[in-house]
């Protein structure tokens, strides 16, 4: 069985559980993902919609981003008292690889043990990021 790890908010009015490790963990550097975090990228650790359960979810708020440097509609879902990138979800109508959850790897409990595979947006990196290490997986299953 696959360890399950726990994840919340900040304010932890998000509670959610994680089966296993994320089977693609990207660092985006595009404009939308600073913008949202407030940060230099965000850390996107992305799970099968089966292998999450969201437990309590009253606090998540949802925006429709559609000005997305792919071009691929996302939603993206937030905390509302606290203000959280919570997740990130495919567009229904936007379902080709399938559905998951894109969760910000900080919010989960364990998080440090896992390490990004890819980057995207490389060219946008904030220029005071060195190259960050990458280690790719052998096969990627998207
Ligand atoms: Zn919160
Ligand atoms: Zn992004």
């Amino acid at each position: 069985m696959p360890a399950t790890h726990e994840g919340s908010c900040l304010c932890g009015g998000i509670q959610f559980t994680v089966t296993g490790d994320p089977f693609l963990y990207i660092l985006c550097h595009c404009t939308n993902c600073k913008k949202a975090s407030g940060s230099a990228f965000l850390a996107n650790a992305w799970f099968k919609y089966e292998d999450v359960e969201v437990k309590d979810n009253n606090l998540l708020r949802t925006y429709k981003d559609i000005g997305t440097k792919s071009g691929s509609t996302l939603v993206r879902q937030f905390c509302s008292n606290c203000g959280s990138n919570v997740f990130i979800r495919p567009d229904k109508n936007n379902l080709k690889k399938g559905d998951v959850y894109i969760i910000h790897a900080p919010l989960v409990e364990g998080y440090e043990a896992w390490a990004p595979n890819r980057e995207s947006f490389p060219e946008d990196r904030c220029s005071f990021l060195r190259e960050i290490m990458i280690k790719p997986k052998a096969k990627s299953k998207l």
